[in-house]
């Protein structure tokens, strides 16, 4: 079996590393943090490297998990980077959420070098890359999909090829809109429960059996009611996916207004220091607005 490198050993990326090596994947793996390097490390045949390049000495597919556009360019293309040393047909999987631009410039590099790149984000979060239940959507050439999807099915429960390089990261900011504006929804509405003197635990046993109901509403309404923010999905994150989304809608004539308002939302929070909280804690921009708990 061949030997994966994986760059990125976060909240996501150490789970997913940890499916891979339970699949039967040899790992090197590479992290700015030794703690998330050595608690992969004890679960299975991985070791570590110091930097991308050292990391595609090694591996011929090479996993990266990173925060953002900026982190992905790095560890791809800058000094150290994968691109100093990959041989022609290494393929570099991104699995972080960038902007779809810059997971196009990045490809363009690599076919430079022969190396090959597709973009796949995520969604499910934490729990799902535990599971090994991602829902994983992919941008880059079929054929390399094909070459790698086996692997992804050891990290998630689906992977579609959604087409040319981006689009797994336009798929994936289509998802980040849904999710923000359903969180922002469930607050407002949660809010309006609590004021009007209903028990929000029973408005959720009401409501999630039917149309309103949701993965979101499931997920983040008894976080909200426990007042448990802790991540999770970051708040910073959503931000950063949200300027994303909104960089990317204003550059293909695709108003965003809804986004826009939640963005701002997400802004007040991480003004107020709730940017390293769970993206659950939108239910606070409410409770700043009226002096009430949701609980
Ligand atoms: P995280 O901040 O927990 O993890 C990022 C990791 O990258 C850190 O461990 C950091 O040390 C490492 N890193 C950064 N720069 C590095 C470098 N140059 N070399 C080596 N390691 C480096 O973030 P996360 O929550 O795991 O998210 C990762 C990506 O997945 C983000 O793009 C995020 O938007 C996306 N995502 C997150 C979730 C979630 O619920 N957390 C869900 C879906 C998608």
């Amino acid at each position: 079996m061949k030997k994966v490198g994986f760059i990125g050993l976060g909240i996501m990326g150490k789970p997913m590393a940890r499916n891979l090596l339970k699949a039967g994947y040899e790992l090197v793996v590479c992290d700015s943090h030794q703690s998330n390097i050595d608690a992969v490390c004890e679960g299975g045949p991985a070791h570590s490297a110091p930097n991308g390049a050292a990391v595609a000495r090694e591996a011929e597919v090479i996993v990266t998990m990173l925060p953002n556009s900026p982190n992905v360019r790095a560890v791809v293309c800058g000094p150290g980077g994968i691109l100093e040393t990959a041989r022609p047909g290494t393929i570099v999987v991104d699995m972080s959420s960038i902007a779809p631009l810059a997971a196009q410039e990045i490809e363009k590099a690599c076919r430079e070098k022969e190396v090959r790149m597709l973009d796949a984000p995520v969604s499910g979060g934490e729990p799902k890359a535990i599971d090994g239940t991602l829902s994983i959507m992919v941008g880059g050439d079929k054929d390399v999909f094909d070459q790698v999807y086996e692997m992804l099915l050891a990290m998630g429960s689906s992977a579609v090829h959604c087409g040319a390089i981006g689009a797994g990261n336009t798929t994936k900011l289509a998802n980040q809109i849904i999710v923000a504006a359903n969180i922002a929804a469930v607050s407002e509405a949660f809010m309006l429960a609590v004021r009007a003197g209903v028990d929000p635990h029973l408005v959720f046993d009401a409501i999630k059996g039917g149309l309103a109901g949701s993965a979101v509403l499931n997920a983040k309404a008894p976080m909200m009611m426990d007042r448990n923010f802790a991540p999770g999905f970051r708040v910073d994150l959503h931000i950063k996916d949200l300027n994303n989304a909104l960089d990317t809608g204003h550059g293909v004539g695709s108003p965003l207004p809804l986004t826009a308002t939640v963005m701002e939302m997400l802004q007040t929070l991480h003004a107020d220091g709730y940017g390293r909280e769970d993206h659950s804690a939108l239910a606070r921009y409410y409770e700043k607005l009226t002096g009430t708990l949701i609980q």
